[in-house]
Order: structure tokens, then sequence, then C-alpha cells
């Protein structure tokens, strides 16, 4: 049978055009990636034998590297689970990430001003052979099925596939090698010596023999029942690069040992970057499932919140089944357990580094904040705890601040954390609601992403301070005291606020004055238990119609505007400019608000009506 043809995907294309062209100096690490993947074929397939899916006598399972000086070529031999025809096609011939279009793009621009050390940030991992390779041959044949696949292919944007023979299940992959050129990290990989350091240095915990001909190059100890003394943090890195198919090295590693009635061993990390799909439901979340060193399954998501699953790792409980299925794990106690308290350690761990290290936590609240913020909907999530790992801008100076700083801070009297939410960060910190509140000494937490909307809607507390918006209610800056004084004293203009509403009636539910203002003449505010209007918005571009809440339009009694308005209502309420103020200052509270209009043209009317007005 001839072999087929078929291109890339576009994305692959691009991909592969970056790893040949690499300039990504540690090229050594195709190696790990290569013997990454064996690992995990490997794992698949003692798996599939241990819990009686496939039959166990089919001989070792192991890593064979064989190297020929004369062809120049590596060979990377597994006995793993290997794969179908249609797995070749899906698997090494298309990336699923998303992002990767848009990492693409960056790196190639990366790569353009000389900088090529962003492919490492995405893990490429069987593509990255084709940084020492110009042509590959891959040949595997799936566990349980009696024919193989060959594929091949020179990285120039296709590749031949054909059906072929291998005697036993598993991958074979041929790497016939460039000239070596060590200036450029291209190291001879034929060389016994070059490649036993590689495999030592960035393989050696590897749970099956790495073999170059009789020799067994690497120690196969689980790094995550050892004890923390006897592993280096070189150790540790390269565990993690090898299981999260990251290049970068974590931010933070965290063993965890229990013992007494649950005995299990984790080892877990904080990576040092976002991955692309953070945001993304199809993204791979962090945590293998091990049962004794054996491997059972991965993305556990029973063993980690959905909030936290950018944590990468290995648990390894010993009382499980090996047969345990993801329905069973829902229900099981012990890891119910086991995962409350690697959340436990979790926290602990960013608890210490926001205290110790708050440089690096305020970057790593920056990759995962947002997905932090999650926790605060979840059922059953420690609220205190993650209000306690917030961190957000603040009127108080222009910098950030956390929960435990702004109540030390907070005025004596002061019962309530004062926040705002607002569509960006710029626009929310030169919001008119903040005026009364800074002018009085209140500090004001300043939130902008979508997610804060709806978390800061549940009216948590912290510390046992109520959080609650200053956009909505009647939220005010001082006492009890000053805000019935003040509305006293604001009775006499209660009919021309009657009056202004009537011109604006079907957009707003109230017009009163305001003691939040200072310089501006009007702002929004929902009413206490309905939706603010970026809420509203959030929820149609979520492609829902919720019910259309009406804002209340809130006037600055101090304005110069005020008197003026009355003295107008005073001698005729019917007065066709009361109307026509009253649009455009809600036109101006919306701007304010959100930046746009609801309503331009009626705005424009109104604008037009005062300007010809004022140059008559
Ligand atoms: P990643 O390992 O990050 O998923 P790769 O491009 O390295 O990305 O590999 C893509 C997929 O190809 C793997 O997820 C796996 O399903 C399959 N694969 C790669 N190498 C092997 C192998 N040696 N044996 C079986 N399957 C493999």
């Amino acid at each position: 049978m001839t072999a087929e043809r078929h291109e890339f995907q576009a994305e692959v294309k691009q991909l592969l055009d970056l790893m040949v062209h690499s300039l990504y100096s540690d090229k050594d690490v195709f190696l790990r990636e290569l013997i990454s993947n064996a690992s995990d074929a490997l794992d698949k397939r003692r798996f599939q034998r241990l819990t009686g899916a496939l039959p166990s006598d089919e001989g070792d399972l192991a890593i064979e590297l064989v190297p020929d000086a004369t062809a120049r070529t590596l060979t990377i031999r597994d006995s793993g689970i290997g794969m179908s025809r249609g797995e070749v096609v899906k698997n090494i011939g298309t990336i699923a990430k998303s992002g990767t279009k848009e990492f693409l793009a960056a790196a190639k621009a990366k790569a353009t001003e000389g900088s090529p050390e962003l492919i490492g940030q995405f893990g490429v991992g069987f593509y990255s052979a084709f940084m020492v390779a110009d042509r590959i041959e891959l040949v595997t044949r799936k566990a349980g099925e009696e024919t193989a696949t060959r594929w091949m292919s020179t990285g120039d944007g296709a590749y031949e596939i054909e059906t072929a023979e291998r005697d036993q299940p598993g991958t074979t992959i041929t790497l016939h090698l460039k000239p070596t050129d060590e200036e450029h990290g291209l190291n001879d990989f034929t060389s016994a010596g070059v490649i036993t350091e590689v495999v030592k240095r960035y393989s050696d915990f590897v749970a099956y023999p790495v073999k170059l001909g009789e020799k067994t190059l690497n120690s196969m100890k689980a790094i995550w029942d050892r004890p923390k003394s006897e592993v280096t943090d070189e150790e540790y890195k390269e565990f993690y690069k090898h299981l999260a198919h990251d290049w970068t090295d974590p931010l933070r590693t965290i063993p965890v040992k229990m013992e007494g009635t649950i005995e299990a061993y984790a080892l877990l990390y904080l990576p040092g970057r976002a991955p692309f799909d953070l945001f993304s439901p199809e993204m791979k979340r962090g945590v293998q499932l091990y049962v004794k060193r054996v491997f059972v399954m991965d993305e556990c998501k029973e063993l980690m919140p959905s909030y936290l699953r950018f944590v990468k790792g290995v648990v390894d409980a010993h009382d499980l089944s090996l047969n345990v299925s993801r329905e069973i794990l829902q229900k099981d106690r012990q890891i119910a357990v086991i995962k409350k308290q690697l959340v436990k350690k979790v926290m602990a761990t960013l608890d210490e580094m926001k205290r110790d290290a708050r440089e690096e936590y305020l970057g790593f609240w920056s990759n995962f904040g947002g997905a932090l913020k999650e926790g605060f909907l979840e059922p059953g999530g420690d609220q205190e705890k993650l209000l306690d790992l917030l961190v957000a801008a603040t009127t108080h100076e222009s910098t950030t601040t956390t929960l435990g700083e702004y109540v030390s801070r907070m005025k004596e009297g002061q019962d309530t954390i004062y926040v705002l939410t607002g569509g960006n960060a710029s626009t929310v910190r030169r919001s008119p609601l903040l005026e009364g509140f800074t002018a009085k000494g209140f500090e004001v937490l300043l939130f902008s992403d979508p997610i804060d909307e709806i978390w800061l809607d549940r009216e948590l507390t912290f510390q046992g301070k109520a959080i609650k918006s200053i956009g909505r209610g009647n939220v005010q800056p001082g006492t009890e005291e000053e805000r019935k004084a003040a509305e006293e004293q604001h009775k006499d203009m209660s009919e021309l606020m009657v009056c202004l509403r009537a011109a604006i009636q079907d957009d707003v539910k109230e017009v009163r004055l305001s003691s939040r203002l200072t310089s501006s003449p009007a702002c929004l505010v929902a009413d206490a238990h309905d939706m603010t209007p970026r809420m509203q918005k959030l929820l149609e571009q979520l492609g829902q119609a919720p019910e259309k809440a009406r804002p209340i339009l809130e006037l600055n009694p101090s304005h110069p505007l005020l008197p003026k308005l009355k003295a107008v209502f005073a001698a005729d309420s019917l007065d066709p400019r009361l109307a026509a103020s009253a649009r455009l200052l809600l036109g101006q509270a919306h701007l304010a608000d959100s930046g746009t209009l609801p309503d331009p043209a009626t705005f424009a009317t109104a604008l037009d009506e005062v300007l010809l007005r004022a140059l008559a």
C-alpha cells in the first residue's frame, strides 16, 4: 500500500516552522518531551493491564534509546499503549489547545526579535523534536490492535502516513538528526555520553527504565514519596516540567504527606505562568491520580476545586482501588478528605508567599487571581480564606492592597468595606461615585474584572465587616446621622427631583440627591437589589436577556447646576430646559459609568437643544 500524503493543520505548520528554525537554546529538552510522552503511554498500558482491560503477559514496560552514529539517527522506542491510525492523525497532525493562534503570533514576533524563549512557555511536545531532526519517522501500534501505522515528516507542512508492521504494541520514533552544532545547542545526540547526561538531568524519576543498550540510565525513584530532604530543587523542577509539559520553572513546589487514617502523598506545583487557556473549558486540568505509584488518571477534577485548576501535580492515594472510576471518586470520602488537605496546603503556601514575597505574590495574582475569584462562587469554598488572598486596586495611593491591609486602615467607626466595580481599571478609578468617599477620607477598593460584578454581588463579609458596593443602594459615605441631616436639608428639592424624573421616567427608577459626589453633577447607582448596569451588559453578552433594571440617577446638591435648576423650576415648572437637562445629566452619568450611552440619539437631540439656547 502506498503512503497517503496529508497536509498539517495550519497551526501545526506554523509551529513546525518555528521548531525547524528554532533559536531556542536548550535543544536537549526534546528528549525530555519524547520520554515524557513515552512514559505517559506506558502509564496507560500498565494501568490497562492491571485493571484487566489488556492481557498482562506482553513483555517489559520500558523505553529504549538506540543511537546510530553512522546513519546519524536516534531512535526512541517504548512499549506503551501506542496509537491507532486515527489517533496518529489527530494527535500528531493537529493541535487542539485553544489560544494556539494567539500564541503563535506572539512567538513569531518574539522570535524575529531574537527572543525565542516563548516556545518554552507553550510547552511544545512532540514537535520539539524538529529542533534537532530534519526528518522524523514514527511507527506505532495500539495495544489490542494487529496493524501498525507509519508516519513520516520532514516538518515542511505535510506528512505521509501508511499501514505498517510492528511486532509488539508501542511506539518507535526515529529522528534523522541535523548535523551537530554545539554552538547553537545541537549536541551530538548519537553519543552515549550526551544521551546519558540528558536523561539523568531531565528524566531520572521516570517510573520505567530508560535503557541505552543493557544499561538503565535513570534511577526510577518516584519523587513524591521520597523525603523532602533527599530531593534537590533541580529534581523537583525537572519533575514539574516532565509532568506539566511546561518548559519554565514552577513558582512553588508543595510536597504533601498524609498519614494516619488516610495515607497519601502528593507533590503539587504552582506554575510560573498562566496557561494560555486558563479560562477555556478545554483547559487540561492539573492533578494526576496514582495508587501506590501506579498511574490511574489524568485531570482528576475530584482532587482540586475548579478555582485551583492551574495547580499541577500528582496525588498518590494508597488505599484506593485501581479500578476506581470517576463516579466512585465523586462519592469517595477519602478523596474528599485528601482534596480538603490539598486545598489547605495550597492556600497556606499562597498565604506565606503573600506575606513574605509580595512581588512574587503580585505576579502570581496577575496570572491566576481571575481563577481564584471563581472560588467566591463555588459552594463549599472557603470564602474568608480566599478573601484574605485577594489583591485589589485601591483609592489609597495608586497601588494594590489586600483586604487585611484595608481593614487595618479603616476609619474609626467605619463598619463597611467599600468597593466599586467598573468596566475597566481607568474608568473605575475616575468614577464620580468615588468623590464623596475620598473627600471624606474613606478608602474604596476598585474592581474591573467581569467576574468581580458577580461575586461582589454576593455581599460577603471579611473579618466581620460587610463588603458593599458604593455603586448600589444607599451606600453613602459618613455616619447614619450625617446621612439623616443631609436628607433633611435636601427636602426642599424633592419637587424638582420629581419633575426631572418625569422627563426620563422610562430610563430611571428614581432621581435623588446624593452625598457621594463632590465635583461631578451626576452619577448612576443600582437599587439595593437590582443588577448594576454592567452586570446587565455582561449577561447580555453571555446571550441572556435579563429583565431591565432601571438605575437610579443621583445628583450632586453642591454642584452649581442644582440651584440654577431649582430657580428655573420655581419660575416655571414646565420650562422645557428642565427636561433637556434631565436627559443630558442622565447621559453624562452613563458616560462616567461605562463610557457608552444607551440612547445616543436622545442625548444628541437634548444636547442640540441646549446648545441652541446657549448660543441664542
Ligand atoms: P502533549 O504530550 O503535550 O499532549 P504532544 O504533541 O507531545 O503533546 O503529543 C500529542 C499526543 O500524541 C499525546 O497527548 C499522546 O496522546 C500522543 N503521543 C505522543 N507520543 C506518544 C507515544 N510515544 N505513545 C503514544 N501516544 C503518544
